[in-house]
């Protein structure tokens, strides 16, 4: 009988062993681009039925990866906590002028921490110079501490708005260049301030504009050996705006309402699917998640889900 059950205890053992063996998964991914493009409304986007504004999107680009069709902004529908959600995995109130710092550490400082890597190998590239809050936290643990390179507004410095072709410029330069970050996030703002500035045209042709920067942003990628077949490039929005009839329609944004929740997600990269759809809700804060696992690195403050549908190796 001890025989059995020791006999049993050992192949118990080892089938732990094995099981443990599979879930460590291996990604090809080395590399991961956030492309923000900030606060257009699903509608107009892949909502609009010939998907005319976003035709490189909604087409040959959605071709090449999995596309998240109910993707959500769960918390604050504005530009900083939607920023900040993306970054912490976590939803919460925060100034929306740049003035406080998100709560919870981000996922670049978790990255910088467990790769040991400097600085620079962790980016972000904002049209909105506010937006450079998001690579520190008021957490005690955490405050200035692997701190990401920033360069936020139209000098660089964290102040005021620049416009969209300088802010690609700087993106350009750095994915073109021989040791680019390995994780960076990139911000476009003109669809939002169109948007406030109560011009539909501009509105519009902004987000023709975005699409454009988002097939030439994934075609840089291919063209650098060093990033080809390496990187894994998600593209999605902070916000959305009001639903016709909500408020002051696509002027604003900032309430619960369908129109600002509903965001989208494209993911792109060697370890994502083609041409897959998923109609199931995810949200903004498992994008953090889903990076600390292809890095293999345990983000324990993000409350996100791992995106499996685009990462199935991750099962
Ligand atoms: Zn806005
Ligand atoms: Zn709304």
């Amino acid at each position: 009988m001890k025989k059995l059950i020791f006999a049993t205890a050992i192949h118990f053992l080892c089938f732990s062993w094995f099981l443990a063996q599979q879930k460590a998964p291996e990604f090809k991914t080395k590399y991961v681009f956030i492309l923000v493009i900030d606060g257009p409304r699903y509608a107009e986007t892949y909502g609009e039925p010939t998907c005319k504004y976003s035709p490189l999107l909604c087409d040959s680009l959605k071709k090449e990866g999995t596309f998240y069709a109910q993707f959500k902004n769960n918390g604050p529908t504005y530009t900083v906590p939607g920023h900040t959600a993306i970054v912490t995995g976590t939803y919460q109130r925060i100034s929306n002028a740049g003035t406080a710092l998100p709560k919870q550490p981000n996922i670049f400082q978790y990255f910088l921490k467990n790769t040991g890597l400097d600085s620079s190998a962790a980016y972000v590239v904002a049209s909105k110079g506010k937006l450079d809050v998001l690579v520190n936290t008021s957490q005690k643990k955490w405050n200035n501490q692997y701190i990401a390179s920033t360069y936020c507004g139209p000098n660089g410095n964290g102040l005021g708005y620049g416009r969209d072709d300088k802010t690609f410029a700087k993106v350009t330069e750095l994915v073109k260049s021989e040791n680019p970050p390995q994780l960076m996030l990139i911000n476009l703002l003109a669809v939002d301030v169109y948007g406030h500035a109560n011009n539909w045209d501009k509105y519009l042709e902004s987000i023709t504009q975005s699409d454009k920067y988002a097939a030439q942003l994934w075609q840089m990628i291919q063209q650098n050996p060093v990033l080809k077949d390496q990187t894994t490039l998600l593209i999605t929005n902070d916000h959305g705006r009001h639903l016709d009839g909500v408020r002051s329609g696509f002027v604003n944004h900032g309430c619960r309402c369908e129109g600002c929740r509903h965001i989208s997600l494209l993911v792109l990269g060697p370890d994502t699917p083609k041409g897959k759809i998923v109609n199931e809700e995810a949200e903004m804060i498992d994008i953090s998640k889903t990076i600390a696992e292809i890095y293999r690195f345990q983000m324990p403050t993000s409350k996100g889900n791992f995106l499996l549908d685009a990462f199935p190796a991750g099962q």
